[in-house]
């Protein structure tokens, strides 16, 4: 194969965006994900009695790059319109999309066709004279990339490109905060309440009924998101604190006291929404052969992720045009 080969650390929708612009472009991507499976924050966590989206709620597709994507995963029945009952949200509920069944079926569709290793924790890079070698946490190693891309959180990027190249300062610099999130079932629908709602609320931002979605199989599957500074507070607080509070503010929410859930359950986001973006699409230094992408490079959205990495893979492959000879800065 005459295609320099790249290393993407991360399949979120930003490394899934960028190895796809790679792929486009005639450069065979290799993408390295911890998890066993796509997606990253945009994700659908299942129980034998419900699927709930944990992380990304729902996006927007407003540049014509995403949009097309979108149209086109919507044509195939992968992505749909979601249209909650949802006071005060009218503006938002235009053009709100959700994955089918879930929030993974995106990422999934993006996955399909890449070479992706699952499962695989990069825990350091190291540049040789043969390209970057990236060391796994299970002792392996994979070698000679003539670049490496880092679509992770910009603070795990920061550490992993600490000791090859200054950019790794300014990923750094990013600030990204987290966030609890509780799930809950209820046997009998919870009346007067909407779909949707960004509550004002110090503690409790954000709840939704995750049944309200088209496709889901709970119709009384709830989700609520706890805020940056609460999530932050209350960071290292044991799961049954963190329910009991949010599910005492949902109630709070209701105006009333609510049953028992039949089913909760919580998730803690350490790095679920950047608080100063980057202001750049992406970050490449084009000498060590390293790039960064992800939604903190824009703004804490899925389509940011999805324009930042477009962006990076393709400063990557116009380098390698650039370049002429078919070989990257860096490559064997
Ligand atoms: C609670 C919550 C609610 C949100 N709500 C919305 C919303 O309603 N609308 C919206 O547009 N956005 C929302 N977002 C933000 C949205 O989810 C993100 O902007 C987007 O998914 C980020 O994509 P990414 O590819 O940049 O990062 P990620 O999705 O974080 O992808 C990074 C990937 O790298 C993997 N990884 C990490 N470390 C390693 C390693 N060392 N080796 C290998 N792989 C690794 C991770 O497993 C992950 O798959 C929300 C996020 C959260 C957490």
């Amino acid at each position: 194969m005459n295609s320099p080969s790249v290393a993407v650390v991360g399949a979120g929708l930003a490394g899934l965006a960028c190895a796809r612009r790679l792929q486009q472009a005639g450069i065979q991507p290799r993408v390295f994900e911890s998890q066993r499976a796509p997606g990253g924050r945009m994700a659908t966590r299942r129980y034998q009695a419900a699927t709930f989206d944990h992380g990304a709620q729902y996006f927007t597709a407003t540049g014509a790059g995403f949009r097309q994507v979108i149209e086109q995963a919507s044509a195939a029945g992968i992505v749909g319109r979601w249209r909650p009952d949802w006071p005060g949200g009218e503006q938002e509920r235009k053009d709100l999309w959700v994955g089918l069944p879930g929030m993974g079926a995106l990422p999934r569709r993006l996955a399909d066709g890449l070479d992706v290793e699952y499962g695989v924790r990069i825990v350091r890079i190291e540049h040789a004279r043969r390209g970057w070698t990236l060391q796994d946490d299970r002792g392996a190693a994979h070698a000679d990339f003539a670049a490496v891309v880092l679509a992770l959180p910009a603070p795990v990027a920061a550490v992993l490109a600490a000791p090859h190249t200054p950019l790794a300062a300014r990923a750094h610099a990013v600030r990204m905060a987290p966030c609890w999130a509780v799930m809950a079932t209820y046997v009998e629908p919870l009346e007067r309440l909407p779909d949707a709602s960004f509550t004002g609320d110090a503690v409790l931002p954000w709840f939704a009924r995750n049944g309200s979605k088209p496709g889901r199989d709970a119709p009384q599957a709830w989700v609520l998101h706890a805020s940056a500074e609460w999530s932050r507070r209350e960071f290292d607080s044991a799961p049954e604190r963190i329910q009991r509070t949010l599910l005492e503010r949902f109630a709070a929410q209701a105006g009333r006291s609510l049953p028992r859930p039949a089913l909760v359950d919580s998730h803690r986001w350490r790095h679920a929404r950047v608080e100063n973006p980057l202001g750049e699409p992406c970050l490449y230094d084009r000498a060590a052969g390293i790039g960064f992408c992800g939604d903190w490079c824009l703004d804490a959205r899925i389509e940011a992720a999805f324009q930042s990495g477009d962006a990076l893979g393709a400063e990557l492959a116009q380098a390698r045009g650039r370049e002429g000879s078919g070989k990257m800065r860096g490559s064997p």
